[in-house]
């Protein structure tokens, strides 16, 4: 029996033709024998700006989910970033090997080197596997990298901006959903308190709602519990708990065939990357049981805010009023769902593809 992704690559256009290949205008495969470098760096679009994305370095099962992972990656920063009105592209890289046995410092380097030979077109951070270090040594090779450490001129941890963006996007789904953004005595439940979810259980128990936590990890949940007030859930299926708005802020893709059919909920709004497994198929029963769904890649997009500012030297204000800016976004983006019979993710496409298509006919224009 084959998988998806094998019967795809016994096609006679294995990239060119993949799903997620659409329209990529650049995949650079490197190789280094000496350090044992596999990479692969796709840039979908430079057409707003430098395509910017950050590096994962993971084990793969095979070649084929490496490149798979890349050009979906890097379709998605495309329309992140457009639909969060920065001047940025998309694109992503993946380094093929375990971060904890074969990261080594001349690898990075290596890697930096091919990175350094787009000139610009595709510039680095950080994603799984990677370190602020990591950057840091990029950053001994080319300009072409964010989310260095701060005492070398780094904005830093991004988590607590994405936290914000995560809590306006939400706050803007509630007034649209509830005719107000107040969230005091809602019943939120927070899935994953992490770096991102700890901060959003922060601004919701100022806010005195009632919050709800899971977590795989048991010290982690304890230690947010007792500091922040927030009530531990001990049930198996988060679908048993009534609650006002489901916020997933640990792995993608929890919004499933059971979840979207049985959660109890009128909104979900997290900080998790891909949270629809089928973001078609998903949407449209979200939107069919009238629950508010809130694009993830808008409402996270306050980790590339921040190093969207490192690039271009604005500081924290700046950083915070362009990720307040989510809650207008995200209301945009529902009032168009609402108005065109659409779900929030087609909505949340559509803005992001017209911002390109424009950028694309002003550069025809300013070429003639
Ligand atoms: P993190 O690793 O710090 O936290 C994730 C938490 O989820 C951990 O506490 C982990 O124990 C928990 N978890 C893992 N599997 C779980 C499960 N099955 N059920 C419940 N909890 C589980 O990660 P983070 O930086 O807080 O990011 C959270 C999510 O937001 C990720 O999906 C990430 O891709 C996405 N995201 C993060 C940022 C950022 O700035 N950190 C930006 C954009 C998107």
């Amino acid at each position: 029996m084959i998988s998806k992704i094998e019967s795809q690559f016994q096609t006679e256009a294995p990239i060119f033709g993949h799903n997620s290949f659409d329209n990529h205008e650049q995949i650079l495969f490197c190789n280094d024998k000496d350090t044992g470098l596999k990479a692969i760096i796709g840039i979908h679009s430079t057409t707003l700006g430098p395509a910017l994305g950050g590096t994962r370095m993971r084990l793969y099962n095979n070649e084929m989910e490496a490149i798979n992972d890349v050009l979906r990656l890097s379709r998605g920063m495309t329309f992140k970033s457009a639909i969060t009105g920065l001047n940025l592209g998309g694109g992503k890289a993946v380094i093929i090997g375990d971060p904890k046995k074969d990261k080594t410092p001349e690898l990075m380097r290596r890697f930096a080197e091919f990175v350094h030979g787009l000139s610009g077109a595709y510039i680095t951070a950080e994603d799984m596997g990677m370190e602020t270090e990591d950057m840091d040594t990029i950053r001994g090779v080319t300009p072409y990298v964010t989310g260095i450490s701060e005492s070398k001129g780094g904005a830093g941890n991004p988590s607590p901006v994405t936290a914000y963006g995560v809590y306006m996007g939400m706050k803007a789904a509630a007034a649209f959903k509830h005719g107000t953004d107040i969230l005091e005595d809602k019943v939120i439940l927070v899935e994953g308190v992490g770096h991102v979810g700890e901060v959003l259980v922060e601004h919701l128990t100022n806010e005195g709602a009632k919050v709800f936590i899971t977590d795989i990890d048991h010290e982690r949940l304890k230690f947010v519990s007792e500091r922040y007030g927030a009530t531990i859930f001990t049930g198996s299926d988060i679908c048993s708990l009534k609650m006002d708005i489901y916020a997933p802020c640990a792995l993608g893709a929890t919004i499933n065939d059971y979840s979207a059919e049985n959660l109890q909920a009128d909104i979900i709004a997290g900080a998790a990357n891909n949270q629809l497994a089928d973001a078609n198929k998903h949407g449209e029963i979200l939107k069919a049981r009238g629950i508010i769904y809130a694009p993830d890649f808008l409402i996270n997009a306050g980790g590339i805010i921040n190093v969207f500012a490192e690039l271009e030297g604005y500081g924290r204000q700046e950083i915070m009023n362009k990720t307040k800016n989510i809650y207008h976004t995200t209301t945009k983006i529902l009032e168009r769902s609402r108005d065109e019979n659409i779900t929030s993710n087609e909505a949340a496409m559509k803005i992001a593809n017209e911002r390109i298509a424009q950028a694309k006919q002003s550069k025809v224009h300013t070429e003639v």
